[in-house]
Parts: C-alpha cells; structure tokens; sequence
C-alpha cells in the first residue's frame, strides 16, 4: 500500500529517524576500552527520566515482562505474598506471572475502566498485620484499557500504616510521556521499556531499583540467573555487562535521551496529556462514543481506550483501519476485546499524526456502519487544540 503504516498502537511506536540513524552503526566490541562511555550515557541518562538521584537504572536485553520476572524473583523469598489490583490485561498478566513463579497473590478485582483503588490496597495493608505482604504491585498506566493509576497516593496508604513492603510499579506505557518520580514516590522498583515512551525499537527492558530493592535482593532466595540485579549492578559498575549488550539498542537509547533533553521531560508530559485531551473530545464530543475509563481521575495520557457500541465488532473497526488505510490501531484484549479499539498516543507524535489516526479511525467506523457524523472526532479535536 502507498504511503507510511500509521502506526497507533500504544507501543511499539513510531520510530523518530533522527533515532533511526543513531542505530545503524557497526558492531563494536562490548569489552572495549571506550564501550563504558556508551553505558554510563544510557545509565546516567535514565536518571532523570525515572526522577533518580539513589536508584540504579537497569537495562536488561528483554522487554517489559521480563522485567516484571526480574523484579519478582530478585526481590521476594520463593512463596512470597504480593498484592495487586488487577483492571485489564497487563496487570492481569503481571498477576499471573506472579503466580506462575509460585508466589501467593492477594487479589484486588476491580472494574476494567477504573485504576488502581487506593481505598482497597489501605484495607488490604492495614489488615496485614503479621506483615505477610511483600510487595506492592500496582499499574501506573492499564495500556488494555487506557486508564491511569495514581502511585502516589498508593505510596501514601502504605505509609499511612507503616507498611515495610517493597513498592513496585509497571511504567511500561507511562515512563517517559506520563509523570514518574521514583524517589519522592519511593518506589522501589520501576518497570519499563524500549518501545513505547522511549520511542525505541522493542527489546531494552529498562528498569529502575532503589537501594532498598537492591538490598533486599543481596538477601533473597529465588531462583534466578540471567535476570540477577547484583551481576548487572557489578557489571554496569566498571561500564560493561554480565553478557552482551545490544550495541545498536544502546545507541539508539543515548539518542532518544538527547531528544528527550532537548524538549524537556514536563514539556514531554505536557505535550501528551494536550494530545490525549484531544483524542478524547474527538471520541466524547465528535462520535459521541464512550470510553473506557470510566470518569476523569483515571484518563491515560498515552492510549485511549474507545468503546464501540453494542452489536458493533471492534475487530472489524481495526481490520478495516489496517486494510483500507493503512493505519495500525489497538484491540481489545481479552475481558475487552471485540467491545473497543485503542488509539495510542504515546512517543514521537503531533497534532496532525493524530489528526491522521483520528481521521482513519472515523472512516473504518464509518465503513463497518457505525452511525457517526462524518469529520466529528477530527472537528472535535481540532476545536480543542485550536484554543488559544
Ligand atoms: N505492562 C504494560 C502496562 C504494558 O502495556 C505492556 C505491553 O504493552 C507490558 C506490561 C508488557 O511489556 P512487553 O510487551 O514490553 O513485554
């Protein structure tokens, strides 16, 4: 087909080319002398993005989940409790994980559209009065169902109770395009990675540990090897790694840094959340359509969620965005799938790439029938951004 993918996923993102470029460089030796320089650029340089003076940023050849395994197994004793609120497919899996690898999980169901309830994780730690719980998983960013979660007040209620367990947090649709601050939020470890607000190709899992993880994982006793936080921190020590880094994913990191420098991580943040307001009136105000996020406090600022009416197929929406006009969108997945689609608004992005998505994304509701006035969402969206 003619033309460039439009790619709105919420990940993988489209790819600047000022980083593509960074990353078509020849393969150097990874035990070189002048290899260090290239880490301490990437580790040093993740710092402010994770809002670090103490934490260590971690790059692990991965992506997000194996993050989530990294953190799981460094910092919990085999059998270990975790509580989790689960609201859609990523915190559901990173449950299930949890499980997989043998830890006890205390659930908290809650409605996929809402975040993470804070209220409940309160009772679920004041309750825990023997201590059992060691983690504290929560979701910043539900990429299934485009809904935010506020980690700090999840970090004020184990406060309020003095709850010793680790805080973790999945940043994997948020680091680097929705507000994180690691030390003032005291997480202990966050998870990301390379394809969503780093606008890198998928394959870095970038994760941040505080001292306090990292301690904790010096005394632990589940079983890991590859995804061992004391080998890499060694290793990333004198600038090298455990095992072979990606040199060209490296390069491409140091880039999207730079980029991010340049335009300023709050002008980043604003840039996104004045994007998704505008996605958002498209969907509310132009097709008069739903999202899935049930009220304001849970909005994303980097994937909205738009749910399609009954007796429509979200399937047909997107498969006729991809076939027609060449414009990738995001499924429902699993409790959701069939029921909305999702426009990814996260990266490298302006005002008329969303338009385009916005526009393509009308005219596949339009051609699966959908009654929708023509032009409305991207009417809606430039009214909004039009404002002075
Ligand atoms: N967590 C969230 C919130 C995600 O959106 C994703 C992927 O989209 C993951 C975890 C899993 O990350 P990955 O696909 O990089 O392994």
């Amino acid at each position: 087909m003619a033309g460039r993918n439009f790619l709105f996923v919420p990940g993988p993102t489209n790819v600047p080319d000022r980083i593509l470029r960074a990353m078509s460089v020849a393969s150097e030796d990874h035990r070189s002398p002048d290899f260090p320089a290239l880490t301490r650029a990437c580790l040093d340089g993740l710092k402010p993005i994770f809002k670090t003076a103490t934490g260590h940023p971690i790059i692990f050849p991965s992506s997000g989940t194996g993050c989530w395994e990294a953190a799981l197994t460094n910092c919990l004793d085999p059998g270990a409790k975790v509580l989790i609120a689960r609201f859609g497919q990523f915190s559901h899996l990173w449950a299930d994980m949890c499980r997989r690898l043998g830890f006890e999980v205390e659930l908290i169901e809650t409605l996929w559209g809402e975040g993470a309830p804070v209220d409940k994780y309160l009772a679920a730690l004041e309750s825990d009065r023997s201590r059992s719980i060691k983690a504290v998983l929560v979701c910043q960013n539900e990429t299934a169902t485009g809904v935010r979660s506020d980690v700090a007040a999840i970090r004020g209620a184990m406060d309020s109770v003095k709850h010793p367990a680790l805080l973790m947090v999945d940043a994997v649709s948020a680091l680097a395009s929705i507000d994180f601050r690691m030390d003032e939020w005291g997480v202990d470890v966050c998870i990301s990675g390379s394809q969503k607000g780093l606008m890198l190709p998928a394959g870095l899992g970038i994760t941040c540990i505080s001292r306090k993880a990292l301690e904790t994982a010096k005394r632990t006793s589940s079983r890991r090897c590859y995804f061992d936080f004391g080998d890499m921190i060694q290793a990333n020590a004198g600038g090298y790694f455990p095992y072979t880094p990606s040199l060209q994913m490296m390069c491409a990191l140091r880039e999207s840094l730079t980029m991010l420098a340049e335009e300023g991580l709050e002008n980043v943040f604003r840039r996104h959340s004045y994007l998704a307001a505008g996605a958002r009136a498209a969907v509310m105000q132009g097709w008069k359509l739903k999202l899935c996020a049930v009220a304001p406090q849970w909005y994303s600022d980097t994937v909205t969620a738009v749910m399609v009416p009954a007796g429509v197929d979200a399937v047909a929406v997107i498969a006729r965005a991809y076939t027609r006009y060449n414009l990738s969108l995001g499924a429902g997945l699993s409790k959701v799938a069939g029921k909305l689609f999702r426009i990814g608004h996260v990266g490298d992005l302006n005002e008329l790439m969303l338009l385009g998505a916005i526009a393509g994304s009308e005219m596949a509701m339009l051609d699966v029938g959908m009654n929708i006035e023509p032009g409305s969402g991207v009417a809606a969206a430039q009214t909004y951004w039009r404002k002075p």
